[in-house]
């Protein structure tokens, strides 16, 4: 496509991008890619040439992060680079499939070298721990914004979706929920802030292989981006099923216990904060053990917090017996960032 104004040069009066300043970006990228045996084309030509594997549906998931509205400002390039591919790697694990080749769309409002190298540095550092290549993209000139593009597969009729929960499963996380929220709520407040909540917020860990190890176990499955009960809430709505979860039962983390002892508080840093990127999936009781035995095997925790019911909506109640209602009345369950 022919580009217009938003080449990283200065416009030229004919309206024709100056191309030398983005080529010389891709180029920086295109240096620092690892080769991959089944990229038979990658950055430099009109289309990235990629071998699927028969038997094998492709996943594709675009998560986009924009400055100001999806990062703090002053967020380091590193940790912005990780977060980007992350959470789109996260999209794959929810679906069961094995990331395999990504591309990035970078919008920047200046072509600034060692800020991109920096970028690269997070962004390629995670890549290589899922042997993911980077194969294509897209540079122009405008606010900063950072959207990547993640492939994967998984073999046909396997992938883990949104809407096969069934009456009577057990609801899982793994892991802890709450923390990264926490660290976006201390930065906001302006007071103590905890490193260890700030890393969950900025360098997310995609729980790839817990979604490699949930096919053929899990009914059911989604990432929590926006919080925990919104992001069963679309499970139970695809699935056309009710739940109730049990907050006594959800995991908890020492630090987010440390830095907000109000229960009322973290309750709902857990239930509605956000940017979490665990996953949250159904599966029959007979499955329990299984289900516990497989994600150790990865060396995760995972935790059964609720039951999926007949019916519609989401209860949540307290260890006493009584439905929980939120840190203040009238607090919607469902509204991402309530927190
Ligand atoms: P075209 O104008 O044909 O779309 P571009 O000049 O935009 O080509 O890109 C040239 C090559 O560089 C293509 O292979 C494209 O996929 C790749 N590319 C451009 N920007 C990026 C980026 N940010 N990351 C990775 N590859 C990129
Ligand atoms: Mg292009």
């Amino acid at each position: 496509m022919p580009e217009r104004h938003d080449g990283l040069g200065p416009a030229a009066p004919d309206a024709r991008p100056a191309p030398r300043v983005e080529f010389e970006l891709i180029e920086r990228i295109r240096r620092r890619i690892a080769p991959r045996a089944d990229v038979e084309l990658g950055i430099g030509d009109d289309a990235a040439l990629l071998h699927c594997a028969p038997g094998q549906v492709l996943a594709v998931a675009t998560d986009t992060l924009n400055a100001g509205v999806h990062f703090p400002p002053g967020t380091a390039p590193a940790d912005l680079g990780w977060k980007a591919l992350a959470v789109n790697l996260s999209d794959l694990a929810a679906m069961g499939a094995e990331p395999s080749w990504c591309t990035l769309s970078l919008c920047l409002p200046e072509a600034d070298p060692a800020w991109l190298e920096a970028f690269l540095d997070g962004l390629l550092a995670l890549a290589r721990e899922h042997r993911v290549a980077l194969v294509g993209g897209d540079t122009t000139r405008g606010p900063l914004s950072v959207s990547v593009t993640a492939l994967g597969a998984v073999p046909a009729g396997q992938a883990l979706r949104r809407d096969g929960a069934k009456d009577g499963d057990e609801v899982w996380i793994t892991g802890r929920t709450g923390e990264a929220a926490g660290a976006l709520r201390q930065w906001r407040d302006g007071g103590a802030r905890d490193a260890a909540l700030r890393l969950r917020l900025d360098r997310p860990t995609p729980r790839v292989g817990a979604g490699l190890a949930l096919r053929g176990l899990a009914t059911a499955c989604i990432d929590v981006s926006d919080g925990l009960l919104a992001d069963l809430g679309h499970v139970l709505r695809a699935s056309g099923v009710g739940a109730r979860l049990a907050l006594a039962q959800l995991p908890v983390s020492p630090a987010l216990c440390a830095a907000f002892p109000d229960a009322d508080l973290r309750h709902a840093l857990q239930l509605g904060g956000g940017d979490d990127y665990e996953l949250c999936f159904t599966a029959p009781p007979a499955r329990h053990g299984p289900v516990e035995q497989a994600l150790a095997r990865c060396g995760l925790e995972a935790t059964c917090i609720g039951r999926i019911e007949p019916g519609t909506g989401l209860q949540v109640w307290d260890a006493a017996g009584r439905p929980w209602a939120g840190p203040a009345p009238g607090w919607d369950h469902f509204a991402a960032g309530a927190v």
